[in-house]
Protein backbone atom coordinates (compact mmCIF):
# COMPACT_ATOMS: atom_id res chain seq x y z
CA UNK A 1 0.00 0.00 0.00
CA UNK A 2 0.88 3.59 -1.06
CA UNK A 3 2.45 5.80 1.79
CA UNK A 4 0.77 9.25 1.29
CA UNK A 5 2.39 11.77 3.31
CA UNK A 6 1.03 13.62 5.00
CA UNK A 7 3.40 17.08 5.31
CA UNK A 8 2.99 20.00 3.27
CA UNK A 9 4.52 19.22 -0.32
CA UNK A 10 5.63 23.23 -0.18
CA UNK A 11 7.48 22.46 3.40
CA UNK A 12 10.15 19.94 0.47
CA UNK A 13 9.28 21.47 -2.46
CA UNK A 14 9.38 25.21 -4.11
CA UNK A 15 6.02 25.27 -6.46
CA UNK A 16 7.32 25.94 -9.79
CA UNK A 17 5.43 26.92 -13.56
CA UNK A 18 2.82 25.14 -14.84
CA UNK A 19 3.96 22.23 -17.34
CA UNK A 20 0.59 21.02 -17.78
CA UNK A 21 -2.68 20.56 -17.45
CA UNK A 22 -5.33 17.08 -17.47
CA UNK A 23 -8.95 17.12 -16.31
CA UNK A 24 -8.42 16.96 -12.46
CA UNK A 25 -5.54 19.41 -12.14
CA UNK A 26 -2.15 20.36 -13.13
CA UNK A 27 1.58 19.35 -13.46
CA UNK A 28 4.07 21.56 -12.26
CA UNK A 29 7.60 21.80 -11.90
CA UNK A 30 8.94 21.54 -8.98
CA UNK A 31 12.59 21.69 -6.47
CA UNK A 32 13.51 19.85 -3.79
CA UNK A 33 14.46 22.17 -1.37
CA UNK A 34 16.92 20.22 -0.10
CA UNK A 35 18.94 19.18 -2.84
CA UNK A 36 17.40 21.47 -5.46
CA UNK A 37 16.76 18.89 -7.88
CA UNK A 38 14.09 19.36 -10.13
CA UNK A 39 10.86 17.27 -10.80
CA UNK A 40 7.33 17.25 -11.70
CA UNK A 41 4.42 17.83 -9.24
CA UNK A 42 1.53 16.40 -10.39
CA UNK A 43 -1.49 17.95 -8.26
CA UNK A 44 -4.94 15.88 -8.18
CA UNK A 45 -8.27 17.33 -6.72
CA UNK A 46 -9.58 15.12 -4.64
CA UNK A 47 -13.55 14.55 -3.94
CA UNK A 48 -14.10 15.77 -0.55
CA UNK A 49 -17.71 14.22 -0.23
CA UNK A 50 -19.13 11.04 -2.16
CA UNK A 51 -21.64 13.00 -3.53
CA UNK A 52 -19.46 16.23 -4.73
CA UNK A 53 -18.61 15.73 -8.49
CA UNK A 54 -15.82 17.58 -8.31
CA UNK A 55 -11.97 16.03 -8.48
CA UNK A 56 -10.98 12.51 -8.08
CA UNK A 57 -12.09 9.47 -5.50
CA UNK A 58 -8.82 8.59 -3.61
CA UNK A 59 -9.17 5.29 -4.57
CA UNK A 60 -8.32 5.78 -8.02
CA UNK A 61 -5.29 8.09 -7.21
CA UNK A 62 -4.23 5.30 -4.76
CA UNK A 63 -4.73 3.18 -8.10
CA UNK A 64 -2.48 5.27 -10.55
CA UNK A 65 -0.18 5.46 -7.31
CA UNK A 66 -0.05 2.05 -7.17
CA UNK A 67 0.77 1.46 -10.45
CA UNK A 68 3.62 3.67 -10.89
CA UNK A 69 5.11 1.61 -7.82
CA UNK A 70 4.86 -1.35 -9.25
CA UNK A 71 6.71 -0.11 -13.24
CA UNK A 72 10.07 1.61 -12.71
CA UNK A 73 11.38 1.43 -15.95
CA UNK A 74 13.73 3.73 -17.92
CA UNK A 75 10.90 4.25 -20.39
CA UNK A 76 7.88 4.92 -17.84
CA UNK A 77 8.02 8.03 -15.94
CA UNK A 78 9.12 7.16 -12.06
CA UNK A 79 6.82 8.23 -8.99
CA UNK A 80 9.29 9.55 -6.45
CA UNK A 81 6.93 10.75 -3.64
CA UNK A 82 2.91 11.32 -3.07
CA UNK A 83 1.84 14.16 -0.81
CA UNK A 84 -2.05 14.26 0.75
CA UNK A 85 -3.74 17.23 1.83
CA UNK A 86 -7.62 17.40 2.60
CA UNK A 87 -8.24 18.75 -0.68
CA UNK A 88 -5.48 17.15 -2.90
CA UNK A 89 -2.63 14.69 -3.22
CA UNK A 90 0.49 15.40 -5.30
CA UNK A 91 2.13 13.05 -6.99
CA UNK A 92 6.14 13.90 -7.22
CA UNK A 93 7.59 12.59 -10.77
CA UNK A 94 10.35 12.82 -12.50
CA UNK A 95 10.49 15.85 -14.53
CA UNK A 96 9.89 15.08 -17.97
CA UNK A 97 11.08 17.80 -20.42
CA UNK A 98 11.28 17.17 -23.95
CA UNK A 99 7.75 17.91 -24.88
CA UNK A 100 5.90 15.49 -26.58
CA UNK A 101 7.45 12.89 -29.14
CA UNK A 102 4.95 14.18 -31.73
CA UNK A 103 5.71 17.76 -31.52
CA UNK A 104 9.62 16.30 -31.41
CA UNK A 105 9.07 14.49 -34.88
CA UNK A 106 6.66 17.80 -36.69
CA UNK A 107 9.79 19.97 -36.25
CA UNK A 108 11.71 17.75 -38.90
CA UNK A 109 11.92 18.45 -42.29
CA UNK A 110 12.70 14.45 -42.95
CA UNK A 111 12.29 11.11 -40.80
CA UNK A 112 13.66 8.00 -42.03
CA UNK A 113 11.66 4.80 -40.60
CA UNK A 114 14.47 3.54 -39.31
CA UNK A 115 14.68 6.83 -37.33
CA UNK A 116 10.99 6.49 -36.27
CA UNK A 117 11.43 2.85 -35.11
CA UNK A 118 13.88 4.18 -32.79
CA UNK A 119 11.15 5.75 -30.93
CA UNK A 120 8.75 2.83 -31.45
CA UNK A 121 11.31 0.34 -29.66
CA UNK A 122 11.12 2.49 -26.44
CA UNK A 123 7.28 2.58 -26.52
CA UNK A 124 7.44 -1.44 -27.18
CA UNK A 125 10.37 -1.91 -24.26
CA UNK A 126 7.86 0.12 -21.76
CA UNK A 127 4.63 -1.64 -23.23
CA UNK A 128 6.59 -5.19 -22.76
CA UNK A 129 7.83 -4.50 -19.39
CA UNK A 130 3.94 -2.91 -17.75
CA UNK A 131 2.14 -5.73 -19.78
CA UNK A 132 4.79 -8.43 -18.49
CA UNK A 133 3.75 -7.27 -14.55
CA UNK A 134 0.08 -7.04 -16.38
CA UNK A 135 -0.93 -3.65 -16.19
CA UNK A 136 -2.08 -1.94 -19.00
CA UNK A 137 -1.96 1.56 -20.14
CA UNK A 138 -5.51 2.23 -21.52
CA UNK A 139 -4.61 5.66 -22.51
CA UNK A 140 -1.63 5.36 -25.06
CA UNK A 141 -2.55 8.68 -27.06
CA UNK A 142 0.66 11.16 -28.60
CA UNK A 143 0.08 13.48 -25.09
CA UNK A 144 1.19 10.80 -22.82
CA UNK A 145 4.27 9.90 -25.18
CA UNK A 146 7.16 12.17 -23.93
CA UNK A 147 10.74 12.61 -24.21
CA UNK A 148 13.36 12.80 -21.22
CA UNK A 149 15.03 15.89 -22.36
CA UNK A 150 15.62 18.42 -25.42
CA UNK A 151 18.66 16.32 -26.84
CA UNK A 152 19.08 15.31 -30.30
CA UNK A 153 18.28 11.83 -28.83
CA UNK A 154 15.93 12.00 -26.19
CA UNK A 155 14.30 8.36 -24.66
CA UNK A 156 10.77 7.93 -24.89
CA UNK A 157 9.09 8.77 -21.15
CA UNK A 158 5.15 7.01 -21.07
CA UNK A 159 3.34 9.59 -18.72
CA UNK A 160 -0.55 9.09 -17.33
CA UNK A 161 -1.59 6.25 -15.75
CA UNK A 162 -4.89 7.34 -14.50
CA UNK A 163 -6.67 4.96 -16.93
CA UNK A 164 -4.31 2.08 -16.66
CA UNK A 165 -5.16 -1.21 -14.66
CA UNK A 166 -3.90 -4.04 -12.94
CA UNK A 167 -5.27 -7.34 -13.81
CA UNK A 168 -5.59 -9.78 -11.23
CA UNK A 169 -5.99 -13.65 -12.86
CA UNK A 170 -8.94 -14.31 -14.98
CA UNK A 171 -10.45 -11.01 -13.92
CA UNK A 172 -12.85 -9.56 -16.47
CA UNK A 173 -12.39 -5.81 -16.71
CA UNK A 174 -14.29 -3.35 -19.04
CA UNK A 175 -13.68 0.03 -19.55
CA UNK A 176 -15.55 3.00 -21.50
CA UNK A 177 -12.78 5.61 -21.29
CA UNK A 178 -11.18 7.14 -24.35
CA UNK A 179 -10.24 9.57 -27.26
CA UNK A 180 -11.56 8.70 -30.58
CA UNK A 181 -8.74 8.37 -32.67
CA UNK A 182 -7.00 6.12 -29.84
CA UNK A 183 -9.73 3.97 -28.47
CA UNK A 184 -9.48 0.07 -29.12
CA UNK A 185 -12.91 -1.75 -30.76
CA UNK A 186 -12.85 -3.51 -27.50
CA UNK A 187 -13.45 -0.28 -25.89
CA UNK A 188 -16.32 0.71 -27.80
CA UNK A 189 -18.07 -2.36 -28.01
CA UNK A 190 -18.07 -2.80 -23.90
CA UNK A 191 -16.38 -5.97 -24.12
CA UNK A 192 -13.55 -7.72 -21.44
CA UNK A 193 -10.20 -5.82 -22.40
CA UNK A 194 -6.76 -7.27 -21.82
CA UNK A 195 -3.20 -5.79 -22.38
CA UNK A 196 -4.17 -6.57 -26.61
CA UNK A 197 -6.22 -3.22 -26.28
CA UNK A 198 -2.38 -0.97 -26.33
CA UNK A 199 -1.15 -3.19 -28.71
CA UNK A 200 -3.99 -2.29 -31.28
CA UNK A 201 -4.25 1.47 -29.76
CA UNK A 202 -0.20 1.55 -30.81
CA UNK A 203 -0.76 0.73 -34.24
CA UNK A 204 -3.14 3.96 -34.68
CA UNK A 205 -0.23 5.76 -33.18
CA UNK A 206 2.12 4.80 -36.11
CA UNK A 207 4.17 7.72 -36.94
CA UNK A 208 2.42 7.73 -41.12
CA UNK A 209 0.83 10.73 -40.15
CA UNK A 210 -2.55 9.71 -40.89
CA UNK A 211 -5.14 8.16 -38.33
CA UNK A 212 -6.61 5.24 -40.42
CA UNK A 213 -10.02 5.88 -39.04
CA UNK A 214 -10.15 9.44 -39.55
CA UNK A 215 -13.79 10.24 -40.02
CA UNK A 216 -15.48 13.61 -40.65
CA UNK A 217 -17.34 13.14 -37.09
CA UNK A 218 -16.03 11.73 -34.11
CA UNK A 219 -19.03 9.13 -34.85
CA UNK A 220 -17.52 8.34 -37.92
CA UNK A 221 -14.23 7.65 -36.51
CA UNK A 222 -15.93 5.37 -33.85
CA UNK A 223 -17.66 3.24 -36.64
CA UNK A 224 -14.79 2.86 -38.78
CA UNK A 225 -12.46 1.72 -35.77
CA UNK A 226 -15.55 -0.85 -34.92
CA UNK A 227 -15.52 -2.13 -38.31
CA UNK A 228 -11.67 -1.91 -38.33
CA UNK A 229 -12.32 -0.19 -41.67
CA UNK A 230 -9.04 1.49 -42.80
CA UNK A 231 -6.91 1.54 -46.39
CA UNK A 232 -3.95 1.91 -47.26
CA UNK A 233 -4.10 4.54 -49.46
CA UNK A 234 -1.11 4.88 -52.28
CA UNK A 235 -1.21 8.41 -52.48
CA UNK A 236 -0.53 9.01 -48.45
CA UNK A 237 1.83 5.10 -47.92
CA UNK A 238 3.93 5.77 -51.27
CA UNK A 239 6.80 6.35 -48.85
CA UNK A 240 6.26 3.31 -46.66
CA UNK A 241 7.93 0.43 -46.14
CA UNK A 242 5.85 -3.28 -46.64
CA UNK A 243 7.05 -4.38 -43.82
CA UNK A 244 6.14 -1.17 -42.03
CA UNK A 245 2.51 -2.10 -43.42
CA UNK A 246 2.69 -6.27 -42.52
CA UNK A 247 3.42 -4.73 -38.96
CA UNK A 248 0.35 -2.38 -38.87
CA UNK A 249 -1.64 -4.59 -40.36
CA UNK A 250 -0.80 -7.26 -37.81
CA UNK A 251 -2.06 -4.81 -34.80
CA UNK A 252 -5.09 -3.25 -36.08
CA UNK A 253 -7.03 -5.81 -35.17
CA UNK A 254 -9.57 -6.65 -32.51
CA UNK A 255 -7.14 -8.34 -29.90
CA UNK A 256 -4.15 -8.29 -31.74
CA UNK A 257 -2.12 -11.01 -31.25
CA UNK A 258 1.51 -9.80 -31.20
CA UNK A 259 2.35 -8.76 -28.30
CA UNK A 260 4.81 -6.27 -27.61
CA UNK A 261 7.75 -8.70 -27.11
CA UNK A 262 6.61 -10.29 -29.92
CA UNK A 263 6.51 -6.76 -31.81
CA UNK A 264 10.42 -5.94 -31.06
CA UNK A 265 10.69 -9.23 -32.57
CA UNK A 266 9.27 -7.77 -36.23
CA UNK A 267 11.65 -7.35 -39.14
CA UNK A 268 10.30 -4.16 -39.59
CA UNK A 269 11.55 -3.09 -35.60
CA UNK A 270 14.29 -6.10 -35.69
CA UNK A 271 15.66 -6.57 -39.69
CA UNK A 272 17.89 -9.66 -39.67
CA UNK A 273 18.77 -9.62 -43.88
CA UNK A 274 20.65 -6.95 -45.16
CA UNK A 275 17.73 -6.86 -47.74
CA UNK A 276 15.43 -5.86 -44.85
CA UNK A 277 17.52 -3.43 -43.46
CA UNK A 278 18.54 -1.90 -46.78
CA UNK A 279 14.45 -1.55 -47.86
CA UNK A 280 13.85 0.28 -44.15
CA UNK A 281 16.43 2.92 -44.61
CA UNK A 282 15.03 3.46 -48.03
CA UNK A 283 11.95 4.02 -46.59
CA UNK A 284 10.38 7.73 -44.42
CA UNK A 285 7.57 8.91 -43.12
CA UNK A 286 5.50 11.13 -44.84
CA UNK A 287 6.40 14.78 -42.99
CA UNK A 288 3.63 16.85 -44.99
CA UNK A 289 1.40 14.45 -43.76
CA UNK A 290 2.85 13.98 -40.08
CA UNK A 291 2.84 17.95 -39.55
CA UNK A 292 -0.61 18.08 -40.88
CA UNK A 293 -2.00 15.28 -38.58
CA UNK A 294 0.11 17.14 -35.67
CA UNK A 295 -1.35 20.62 -36.21
CA UNK A 296 -5.07 19.35 -36.37
CA UNK A 297 -4.74 17.20 -33.31
CA UNK A 298 -3.20 19.77 -31.33
CA UNK A 299 -5.91 21.86 -32.75
CA UNK A 300 -8.36 19.58 -30.62
CA UNK A 301 -6.64 18.73 -27.73
CA UNK A 302 -6.76 22.37 -27.37
CA UNK A 303 -10.11 22.83 -27.58
CA UNK A 304 -10.47 20.11 -25.20
CA UNK A 305 -12.33 17.82 -27.33
CA UNK A 306 -11.99 15.22 -24.50
CA UNK A 307 -14.46 12.61 -25.63
CA UNK A 308 -16.18 10.30 -23.18
CA UNK A 309 -19.06 7.49 -24.03
CA UNK A 310 -21.71 8.72 -22.02
CA UNK A 311 -24.31 6.01 -22.82
CA UNK A 312 -21.78 3.54 -21.14
CA UNK A 313 -21.51 6.03 -17.82
CA UNK A 314 -20.74 3.67 -14.94
CA UNK A 315 -21.90 5.42 -12.17
CA UNK A 316 -24.61 7.76 -11.62
CA UNK A 317 -23.55 11.37 -10.95
CA UNK A 318 -25.37 12.30 -7.95
CA UNK A 319 -26.82 15.71 -7.15
CA UNK A 320 -26.14 17.14 -3.67
CA UNK A 321 -27.11 20.81 -2.86
CA UNK A 322 -25.07 21.08 -0.04
CA UNK A 323 -21.79 21.08 -2.70
CA UNK A 324 -20.85 24.69 -3.79
CA UNK A 325 -18.61 23.38 -6.32
CA UNK A 326 -20.40 21.54 -8.27
CA UNK A 327 -22.44 24.45 -9.55
CA UNK A 328 -19.44 25.53 -11.00
CA UNK A 329 -18.18 22.53 -12.13
CA UNK A 330 -17.39 21.59 -15.67
CA UNK A 331 -19.79 19.07 -17.42
CA UNK A 332 -19.62 15.75 -15.94
CA UNK A 333 -18.90 14.52 -19.21
CA UNK A 334 -15.41 15.50 -19.14
CA UNK A 335 -14.67 14.91 -15.35
CA UNK A 336 -16.36 11.20 -15.09
CA UNK A 337 -13.33 10.40 -16.80
CA UNK A 338 -11.38 7.42 -14.21
CA UNK A 339 -14.94 7.04 -12.64
CA UNK A 340 -16.14 5.00 -16.01
CA UNK A 341 -14.57 2.11 -15.54
CA UNK A 342 -16.68 -0.90 -13.93
P1 LIG B 1 -5.70 13.58 -18.22
O1 LIG B 1 -6.87 14.25 -17.66
O2 LIG B 1 -5.45 13.88 -19.69
O3 LIG B 1 -5.63 12.12 -17.89
P2 LIG B 1 -3.95 13.95 -16.04
O4 LIG B 1 -4.66 14.84 -15.06
O5 LIG B 1 -3.93 12.50 -15.72
O6 LIG B 1 -4.46 14.21 -17.51
P3 LIG B 1 -1.28 13.96 -17.09
O7 LIG B 1 -1.75 13.54 -18.45
O8 LIG B 1 -0.46 12.98 -16.31
O9 LIG B 1 -2.48 14.49 -16.19
O10 LIG B 1 -0.48 15.31 -17.24
C1 LIG B 1 -1.01 16.44 -17.87
C2 LIG B 1 0.08 17.11 -18.68
O11 LIG B 1 1.13 17.53 -17.81
C3 LIG B 1 0.74 16.21 -19.70
O12 LIG B 1 0.07 16.20 -20.93
C4 LIG B 1 2.13 16.79 -19.81
O13 LIG B 1 2.13 17.90 -20.70
C5 LIG B 1 2.40 17.32 -18.41
N1 LIG B 1 3.15 16.33 -17.61
C6 LIG B 1 2.65 15.24 -17.00
N2 LIG B 1 3.60 14.55 -16.35
C7 LIG B 1 4.74 15.23 -16.57
C8 LIG B 1 6.12 15.02 -16.15
N3 LIG B 1 6.45 13.98 -15.38
N4 LIG B 1 7.03 15.91 -16.56
C9 LIG B 1 6.67 16.97 -17.33
N5 LIG B 1 5.42 17.22 -17.74
C10 LIG B 1 4.47 16.37 -17.37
Amino acid sequence: MAVFKPENVEDFYEIGEVLGSGHFGQVRKVKERTSGSLWAGKFLKIRRSACSRLGLDRSSVEHEVEILQAIQHPNIVALKDVFESRAEVVLILELVSGGELFDFIAEKENLLESEAIEFMKQILEGLKFMHSKNIAHFDLKPENIMLSDKVSHPNIKLIDFGLAHLFNQGEEYRSTSGTPQYIAPEVISCQPLSTAADMCVLSFLRLSGLSPFQGDTDEETLKNIIAMKYEFDAHYFNLTSSMAKDFIQKLLVKNPEMTAEECLLHPWIKPITSKQVARRNRSSINMRNFKRFNARRKWKVSMQSFFFLRHFKARPVRQCESDVEDTESKPASLLRRRLSSS
